[in-house]
């Protein structure tokens, strides 16, 4: 059957849809809980990425999931512009753990080669570039500490050798 059913997002051709897809999501680590969305859109009201791009849209993404939408959703280079900063996940009323569907995602795209490979170089970038931040922070953070116990062992000295001399 060839129809064509018209939203105001998006055009859904029917016959394009793939009903395993959301299937294959659940079985995913962390995909489990996708059918139990309501698309009451906390998700998108709360995101740092929709403040910024409005056509990212995390209840729209859930609902191509779960109508079948295979390619559109594992070819979009939206699904890298996912901050897995936890917000919707913490906000979704029906705990559908959206971040982790994210991740999800994201191995499916790869896995299938669906992934743009432009974006993929940016990814490694960007994973880089966290690295090293990450890199700076825990080596500042020792260094502190250091600072901080070298200071602590000097009074424990200073005090040995009052007391011994007294
Ligand atoms: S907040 Fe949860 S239930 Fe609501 S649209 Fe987002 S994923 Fe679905
Ligand atoms: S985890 Fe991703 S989708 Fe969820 S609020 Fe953060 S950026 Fe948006």
């Amino acid at each position: 059957m060839e129809s064509e059913k018209e939203t105001s997002e998006t055009t859904i051709v029917v016959k394009e849809l793939d009903p395993t897809f959301c299937e294959e999501v659940a079985s995913q680590p962390g995909g489990q809980y996708i059918r139990r969305c309501f698309a009451c859109g906390t998700c998108a009201a709360g995101c740092p990425v929709t403040e910024i791009d409005e056509e990212y849209n995390c209840r729209r993404i859930v609902r191509q999931i779960l109508f079948g939408m295979r390619d559109e959703v594992l070819a979009s280079p939206l699904i890298w512009f996912c901050m897995l900063c936890y917000r919707c996940y913490a906000r979704c009323p029906q705990k559908v753990n959206f971040t982790d569907v994210m991740r999800a995602l994201r191995y499916l795209a790869i896995k299938g080669k669906h992934a743009p490979p432009d974006i993929l170089d940016k990814m490694d970038e960007v994973e880089r570039f966290s690295q090293m931040l990450r890199h700076d922070l825990v080596t500042h953070t020792f260094d502190g500490r250091k600072e901080i116990l070298n200071k602590l062992k000097k009074k424990i000295d200073d005090y040995g050798k009052k007391h011994a001399n007294s």
